[in-house]
């Protein structure tokens, strides 16, 4: 096959775009994963395209690899795994309204992986994140992750990174805009807030960073793991509590209850007025920690769910209408998230180095899939965030 006969259509400069092979990782049914050539995207009129550089393995891709699933979202066809990447423009489409100045051939960029519909009524009112049209990389029953050489996307969906930003923290803004969707734009944090932070895995470490580079005052990080806790206290916790233990024949709700009272009166945080708690963000979506958090909560505060976790659970919903408490769901991230997340890396007020614990070869993808689902690599090492490279 000449290179001439796989151009996408309207590239401005043919010459310039030499394609070489597309291998991609696959992920064929449930812990079957593969290596296989896929044709190169034809890039529409709005569009550019990128070569995949680095690509972050997420919790969902590790769901989907396990078990085949991710919540009430099934695989339903041979997929191509990935979504958290950034890479190289090597193709702008012709009306592509970046093109003009803005993003450029050789650009180093991080990707956003939701392409949207642009025409429903929550597109156009803002809310691209919740579009019913949405097509997700690596979400059936989109086909295409970005663990491949090719990927293309709405020229508007590439964000330029600095020249102080890496394209391997560029491909950590997504989840880095997951947490500064949860915090800064549904959490509202403000300067002196404190927060109460649900999971200690990437997700809610980012939360932490994100809401101690937006100036909170204290970050407590809840979580079962003793080791995650003292890595969030390093990172940027101010406090870490582990949950008390669940009394036999106490129901759940009560638990939640004595634990959420637990954990401030450990803490020596007040109920509410100054230094009560103004914010909480769940991570992890289990049931007990989500009662906890809105029990811990001030009256008047703000509660944000981020995490998965049984789909029916019980709150104390009482106390969220007599105490006006605020409960918002956060998915994904949406506009200006992801220029803040790059913004906040840029000024040094979110560090990605203590995160991405490790990197992989694409032909190694298999090996970080099973570590991030360990936890630990070979050698007991903590994995929080593992990075693979583009194809070579
Ligand atoms: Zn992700
Ligand atoms: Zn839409």
């Amino acid at each position: 096959m000449s290179a001439q006969a796989v151009l996408p259509k309207g590239s401005p400069h043919p010459a310039e775009f030499k394609p070489k092979d597309n291998p991609a990782f696959i992920l064929h049914d449930k812990l079957k994963t593969g290596y296989e050539e896929q044709p190169i995207p034809e890039v529409g009129p709005d569009e550019v395209l990128i070569e995949i550089k680095k690509t972050g393995i997420c919790g969902s891709d590790v769901h989907f690899y396990n078990t085949g699933a991710m919540g009430l979202v099934k695989l339903q066809e041979p997929m191509c795994l990935g979504h958290e990447s950034s890479g190289i423009i090597v193709q702008l489409a012709v009306n592509s309204v970046v093109g003009k100045g803005t993003i450029q051939l050789g650009d180093k960029v991080a990707l956003e992986p939701g392409v949207t519909c642009r025409m429903c009524t929550d597109c156009r009112g803002g809310c691209y994140q919740i579009c019913e049209h949405m097509v997700f990389a690596a979400y059936p029953p989109s086909r295409g992750g970005t663990l491949q050489r090719y990927y293309k996307l709405p020229a508007d969906l590439v964000y330029k990174l600095p020249e102080s930003v890496g394209l391997e923290y560029g491909a950590m803004m997504e989840p880095l805009s997951v947490a500064v969707h949860a915090i800064a734009n549904k959490g509202q944090l403000r300067t002196g807030y404190n927060v109460i932070i649900f999971g200690a895995g990437p997700v809610g470490l980012l939360a932490m960073g994100v809401a101690k580079g937006l100036g909170a005052n204290r970050i407590v990080a809840v979580d079962i793991n003793k080791e995650r806790l003292q890595f969030a206290k390093r990172y940027a916790a101010t406090d870490i509590y582990i949950p008390i233990k669940q009394n036999e024949g106490e129901s759940r709700p009560q638990y939640s209850l004595r634990a959420a009272q637990d954990l401030l009166l450990t803490l020596g945080i007040p109920t509410r007025g100054p230094g009560s708690i103004d914010l909480v963000m769940d991570a992890t979506g289990a049931e007990v920690c989500i009662q906890m958090g809105l029990n811990a909560v001030r009256p008047g505060g703000t509660y944000v769910q981020t995490g998965f976790g049984p789909p029916d659970i019980q709150i104390p919903l009482f106390r969220v209408t007599t105490e006006e408490i605020t409960i918002k769901g956060g998915w994904r991230y949406g506009n200006g998230d992801y220029p803040l997340a790059i913004d906040l890396v840029n000024r040094g007020l979110v560090n990605l180095e203590p995160l991405l614990t490790h990197t992989f070869k694409f032909k190694d993808a298999l090996e970080a899939f099973e570590i991030t689902k360990a936890g630990k690599d070979k050698n007991g090492k903590f994995v929080i965030k593992c990075v693979i490279d583009g194809p070579e």
